[in-house]
C-alpha cells in the first residue's frame, strides 16, 4: 500500500510514526476522540537561541521541544543536537517516548528536544552557552514534575550537567531530578551510560532464546558507534556474540572472527575514528549493514533500512537500536523475508528505564548500587521482550504492530480514565 511513496516521503520520521499508529490503533478498534488525542503532541515549543560564538559573532539556533503525552506521568525524553535536526523529526520522536515508555510500563509520558546545530564544529564554550540558553528559554515547561530531559544524538553527560545547572540556578536551589543521564557524581544513576546497550543486549539474548538459536557463532553487525552502538557490541562481546561488523559515518570495519570491542573503543578515543583500527579489515559502511549475519543493530540514525536497500539484508533479527531506523515500506519487504524484528519502542528502551531509576533515586535522595539498577532493568527488559511477542502471538500481528498496540492501549485507558480536562 505505501509503495508508491518517495523516498522524501517515505522516510519523513513523522509520517512513520502516524501510519504506524494509525495500523495500531484501527487494529485496536481505538475510539475514534481518543485517536486524536494520542495521534499528535500536546504541546510544541519552537525557541530561537542566540548565542555569543567564540569569534565575537553572535549566532541564533533553532530548538524544539515537543511534549506528546503527559497522561501516564511527566514527559520524558532526550535532546538532540544535529544538524538535520526539524520539527517532523521532534515530534515523532516525543510520540515513540510515549509509546517506548508505555511498552516498558514506567510512569513516563514522552517528549523531545532538538536544536539545528553542528555540535561537532562547535568549541565547549558555544556548546555551553547555548545549552544554557535553550534551557533558559524552556525553564517553565521542564522540571522533575513536568519534563525531564536526556541525552540523545550529539548530547552527552555534560550537556545535561549544564542544564541542570542552569535550571537550578532559576530555581535558586539544586534539583537534580530535572534531567537524566547526569554524571554519577552529581545524582546520576550507576548504570545510566550503558543501559540503552546493556537492553539491547537483554532482547537479544531473548530472542535468541525464543527463536532457538545459540549464542555462540552468533554473528552481529552494528551501525553507529556512539553511545548506543558501543555499548551494544561490547555488552553482547563480553556475552560471547561475535562482532563481526562496525560502521560509522565516515567508514565501516569487518572482520569474521570478531572484532575486539575495547580495543576498538580505545583507538576510537585515541584516533577520534573507528577507521584504520589495525584489528579488522576495512569495510564499505552503507554496504556492511547488508553482510550476512544473525543479528543487524542500526544504532546511529532514522531511515538507514528503507526499499532502496532493505531486500539486501541477510540478518535474521532486526535489533532496532536507533529510533526509526526502518521506513514503513521497508517492514513490509522485510516481513517477505521473514526477518524477525526486535522494534525500537522496545530494543533501545533499556536508556529510558534506568532514566526512570535516575529520576526515582533523585527523588529518594538514595542511591543504588550499579548491581541494583542492571538487575532491575534486564527484568523489566526481559518482560516487556515477553509481553510484546506474547501479544504479537495473541493477535496476529508482527512485533511492531504489536509493541505499539500494547503501549496505545495503557495511554488510551489512563486517557479514558482521566478524563478530559474542559
Ligand atoms: P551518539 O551520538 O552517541 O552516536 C551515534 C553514532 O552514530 C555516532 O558515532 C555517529 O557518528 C554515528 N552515525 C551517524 N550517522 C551514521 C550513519 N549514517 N552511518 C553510520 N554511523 C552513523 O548517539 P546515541 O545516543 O548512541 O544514539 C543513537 C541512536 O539511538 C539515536 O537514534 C537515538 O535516538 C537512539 N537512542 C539513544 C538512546 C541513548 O540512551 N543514548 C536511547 C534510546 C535510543
Amino acid at each position: 500500500m505505501m509503495q508508491t511513496l518517495t523516498l522524501e516521503q517515505e522516510t519523513n520520521p513523522w509520517e512513520a510514526q502516524a501510519a504506524r499508529f494509525d495500523f495500531a490503533a484501527r487494529k485496536l478498534n481505538l475510539d475514534e476522540g481518543i485517536w486524536k488525542v494520542l495521534r499528535y503532541p500536546a504541546r510544541e515549543i519552537i525557541v530561537h537561541i542566540p548565542v555569543g560564538m567564540d569569534d565575537g559573532s553572535i549566532e541564533v539556533f533553532t530548538g524544539y521541544r515537543v511534549q506528546h503525552s503527559i497522561a501516564r506521568g511527566p514527559a520524558k525524553g532526550g535532546i538532540r543536537y544535529s544538524p538535520d535536526v526539524s520539527l517532523d523529526e521532534v515530534r515523532a520522536l516525543a510520540s515513540w517516548m510515549t509509546w517506548k515508555c508505555a511498552v516498558v510500563n514506567i510512569p513516563f509520558g514522552g517528549a523531545k528536544g532538538g536544536v539545528i546545530c553542528d555540535p561537532k564544529k562547535m568549541s565547549q564554550g558555544e556548546l555551553e552557552r547555548m545549552t544554557r540558553r535553550y534551557t533558559a528559554e524552556l525553564v517553565e515547561f521542564i522540571g522533575p514534575e513536568k519534563d525531564v530531559p536526556a541525552p540523545d544524538m550529539g548530547t552527552n553527560e555534560q550537556t545535561m550537567a549544564w542544564i541542570m545547572d542552569t535550571y537550578s540556578m532559576h530555581l535558586r536551589q539544586t534539583c537534580t531530578a530535572v534531567v537524566t543521564g547526569k554524571p554519577v557524581n552529581i545524582g546520576g544513576s550507576r548504570g545510566r551510560r550503558e543501559a540503552t546497550g546493556r537492553g539491547i543486549s537483554v532482547v537479544c539474548d531473548e530472542a535468541l532464546k525464543y527463536l532457538g538459536m545459540p549464542v555462540e557463532g552468533c554473528r552481529v553487525i552494528v551501525q553507529g558507534f556512539g553511545n548506543v552502538g558501543s555499548n551494544s557490541a561490547k555488552l553482547l562481546a563480553e556475552k560471547g556474540y561475535t562482532i563481526i561488523g562496525i560502521a560509522e559515518y565516515d567508514g565501516g570495519l569487518f572482520n569474521s572472527k570478531g572484532i575486539d570491542v575495547p580495543a576498538l573503543i580505545e583507538h576510537r578515543s585515541r584516533a577520534g575514528t573507528i577507521v584504520g583500527f589495525a584489528g579488522a579489515e576495512a569495510a564499505d559502511k552503507d554496504e556492511l549493514i547488508t553482510y550476512p549475519c544473525e543479528i543487524l543493530i542500526p544504532a546511529a540514525t532514522e531511515n538507514v533500512v528503507t526499499s532502496r536497500n532493505a531486500d539486501r539484508l541477510r540478518c535474521k533479527i532486526l535489533c532496532e537500536g536507533a529510533n526509526g531506523p526502518t521506513t514503513t515500506v521497508a517492514d513490509e519487504i522485510l516481513a517477505d523475508k521473514r526477518v524477525f524484528i526486535i522494534p525500537d519502542i522496545l530494543a533501545n528502551a533499556g536508556g529510558v528505564t534506568t532514566s526512570y531509576f535516575e529520576w526515582v533515586q533523585d527523588r529518594m535522595g538514595y542511591f543504588w548500587t550499579e548491581a541494583e539498577v542492571n538487575q532491575r532493568l534486564d527484568a523489566i527488559m526481559s518482560q516487556s521482550f515477553l509481553d510484546v511477542v506474547a501479544y504479537a502471538t495473541s493477535h496476529g500481528v508482527n512485533n511492531r504492530i504489536a509493541a505499539y498496540m500494547l503501549a496505545i492501549d495503557r495511554v488510551a485507558y489512563t486517557t479514558k480514565q482521566r478524563g478530559i480536562y474542559a
